[in-house]
């Protein structure tokens, strides 16, 4: 199975496209990576970091001959990049994204893919709170998940060849239709953040705690929300406007546990708090044995800052 690419497009060159750029030239795994981004400011940024062999601000222009496409923009633009693309794809070539969200991706992006190309969508379950292109860095896959969710009758070639480039990125790879995605991200990674975005906020508008005291108690506790809620506006807004359905549900969900811990702290109900607190500590416990963050102090976050 070659991993190897004679040319890739890449559309969207934000922190996961420039991430995947400085793995396909570190790794060499690509003949010639083509760039394009939709604004010549970001062009070039790529430009002078070196993150391809060809920059152009035409998607169209980009994906021309490309073997593989990856499209790393937000996913409410997926549509509108597809439409712009599909006309110059070339016959036989692996279509993919990196979305947050993906049954809205392929409704979006599917019905604009000609006979003959392969749409493979994926996300990597990795990234940080920063954005654009100075962003990424070699190693962001390393060890983290990335979620394939080929529609069904895939080409199984095609879906190996997708695989073994994201294992070679140190990626570990798992196949799920996008329903079941969207579910399992809605509560791993879109609640999280929608709760950091709103504790945040809670703590911004509380009148009777200034600025500078939550600036410097933050260690507290407040700093690991203020991470999430550092992330990309324009990502989260997408997230939450195209995973909406999965989002409410466990939103409905995490109400009523809240309520449920709210009543046990109203009536001093010491037994019910201590255990959810030990059954919490015990899936803190299972994620370091699972590789998936360290248990060393501050979580070894000075080294890397991870949400997905
Ligand atoms: P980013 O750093 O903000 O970069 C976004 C890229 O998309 C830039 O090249 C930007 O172009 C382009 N773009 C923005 N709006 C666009 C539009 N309306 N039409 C066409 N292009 C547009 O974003 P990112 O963090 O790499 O995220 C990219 C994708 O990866 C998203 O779908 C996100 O859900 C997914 N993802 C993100 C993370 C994470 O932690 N950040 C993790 C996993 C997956 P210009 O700069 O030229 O405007």
């Amino acid at each position: 199975m070659s991993v190897f690419f004679d040319r890739v497009a890449l559309v969207g060159i934000g922190l996961i496209g420039s991430s995947i750029a400085r793995e396909l030239k570190h790794l060499m795994l690509a003949g010639h990576v083509a760039v394009s981004t939709r604004s010549a400011e970001t062009l070039k940024r790529a430009e002078e970091l070196g993150l391809g062999d060809s920059y152009t601000v035409s998607a169209g222009d980009a994906v021309r001959d490309a073997d593989l496409v990856i499209v790393s923009v937000p996913v409410g633009a997926s549509g509108a990049v597809a439409q712009a693309i599909a006309p110059h794809l070339k016959a036989g070539a692996i279509i993919t994204d990196v979305g947050s969200t993906k049954a809205s991706v392929i409704a979006q992006m599917q019905p604009h893919m000609p006979d003959g190309v392969h749409f493979i969508p994926g996300h990597p379950i990795a990234g940080t709170e920063h954005s654009g292109p100075d962003a990424g860095f070699v190693g962001l896959f390393k060890g983290r998940w990335c979620i394939l969710t080929p529609p069904e009758g895939s080409d199984a070639g095609a879906v190996a060849r997708l695989r073994a480039l994201w294992e070679a990125m140190g990626s570990r790879v798992d196949e799920m239709d996008a329903a079941h995605h969207d579910k399992v991200l809605a509560i791993v990674s879109h609640l999280p953040h929608i709760i950091a975005y709103n504790i945040v906020g809670t703590a911004d508008d509380l009148e009777t705690v200034t600025e500078s005291e939550v600036i410097k108690y933050s260690a507290s506790g407040f700093r690991d929300f203020t991470r999430l809620a550092a992330s990309d506006p324009t990502m989260w807004r997408d997230v939450c406007l195209h995973n909406k359905d999965a989002i409410l549900e466990m939103l409905a969900r995490f109400s009523e546990d809240l309520a449920y811990l709210q009543r046990a702290i109203r009536w001093g109900d010491g037994d019910k708090l201590f255990d959810l607190f030990a059954r919490t500590r015990a899936i803190r416990r299972s994620i370091i044995e699972a590789g998936q963050d360290t248990a060393k102090p501050d979580f070894g976050r000075m080294a890397a800052e991870e949400t997905a």
